[in-house]
């Protein structure tokens, strides 16, 4: 099904074959599972060729059934003039974001009678769209996240570190099945969570500031993203605090209630943005709504300010509107959805209320 589509792709566009070399889209058409550079996919109408070296290729045999093995006993380079004879054709697409120089100018120049054409994020943007298999993975990936995250703040109190938290996370969700996680997880007390892309530190969580907290997992290739924003008791600064979490809450779940296929990633960033304006913090939020997310933490589409994409049946993106004030903190909170024709279905159940009490 996913050959089929880009071999669609590749007519539409009057190409004989496509050459794949990045790790991400490998796995995607290929069920690959390797490191970057170690393998490349051609496809043409009627071939299917996996090129990789030894360390591989019994893994190929079992995990890559719709694939032919080509092998690579010393370079891909030694085997590229005949991989090219069997694909017969003149207009071969590479995919130019993961292309070096050098490749191009060892690979592609020599075969004057091939006529290599750049192409442009082709794979992933078919990945964009979700069949019902990557749905249910990309559910158990947020599960897990939801999961570990309550575990987290069942053992959070003041005075642990940002790291000691995150640990505690990470933990929980590679002792229960993630293959990784999918990024440094971010921990942000305080002032440092004013730091929308902060990480977790070794210094220690205090009661009444909030906590912005991001992480996910990464499960059968599959990664979640999620964020709440957490006060341990009430809050030092009440006033402030309710505002902004409940402005950011305001924005998050318009959004929810209104992003739907067939809007713009700008209209779809704009529902939360203007409320976060109208609030008297538009310029506190700094970054764009939410990204598509999938193999990939962040993938297309773009939810924002500047996305050219636009929202289509079964993308998984994230909603996650955020308010930062340098000095005093930030408050973000993240959910995954499904985009339906209709609406969205938000697949993160994270409780959004932000106050964790405790007999510390
Ligand atoms: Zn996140
Ligand atoms: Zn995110």
């Amino acid at each position: 099904m996913r050959l089929s589509k880009l071999r669609q792709i590749l007519t539409e566009n009057d190409l004989d074959a496509f050459l794949v070399s990045d790790v991400t889209n490998e796995r995607y058409l290929a069920g690959f599972i390797g490191s970057p550079g170690d393998a490349w996919l051609l496809i043409s109408q009627d071939l299917a060729l996996i090129a990789t070296d030894s360390r591989y290729w019994e893994q190929v045999e079992r995990e890559c059934p719709d694939f032919e093995l080509v092998k690579i006993t010393a370079k891909f380079d030694d085997v590229l003039p005949e991989v090219l004879q069997r694909l017969g054709g003149k207009r071969i697409g590479y995919e130019a974001d993961h292309v070096t120089v050098a490749q191009y100018d060892r690979w592609m120049k020599p075969f004057g009678e091939v006529e290599w054409v750049a192409t442009d994020e082709w794979v992933k943007k078919l990945r964009a769209v979700k069949d019902a298999e990557e749905i249910e993975l990309m559910r158990k990936a947020v599960a897990l996240a939801d999961e570990a995250l309550a575990h987290g703040l069942q053992h959070i109190r003041p005075g642990m570190t940002e790291q000691e938290l995150a640990w505690i996370m990470e933990t929980y969700m590679r002792t229960h099945g993630a293959e990784k996680i999918s990024f440094d997880l971010i921990v942000g007390g305080g002032p440092n969570g004013a730091m929308a892309h902060y990480r977790a530190a070794d210094v220690p969580l205090q009661a009444g500031q909030p906590i912005v907290i991001d992480m996910g997992a990464k499960l059968d290739g599959y990664c979640s993203d999620l964020t709440r924003t957490v006060c341990l008791g009430e809050p030092a600064e009440p006033e402030r605090f309710w505002e902004v979490y409940n402005t950011v809450l305001a924005a998050q779940e318009k959004a929810e209630a209104e992003i739907r296929a067939d809007m713009t990633g700008i209209e779809a960033d704009a529902i939360a943005r203007q409320v976060i304006a109208d609030a008297g913090y538009g310029e506190q939020f700094g970054h764009g709504l939410g990204h598509g997310v999938g193999l990939e933490v962040h993938e297309k589409p773009r939810a924002s300010y500047i996305s050219p994409d636009t929202l289509a049946a079964g993308n998984l993106i994230t909603v996650e509107p955020g308010i930062y004030i340098t000095g005093w903190g930030g408050v973000r909170i993240e959910d995954i959805v499904l985009v339906t024709a209709d609406g969205v279905e938000v697949l993160t159940q994270s409780p959004k209320e932000p106050i964790i009490y405790g007999d510390w």
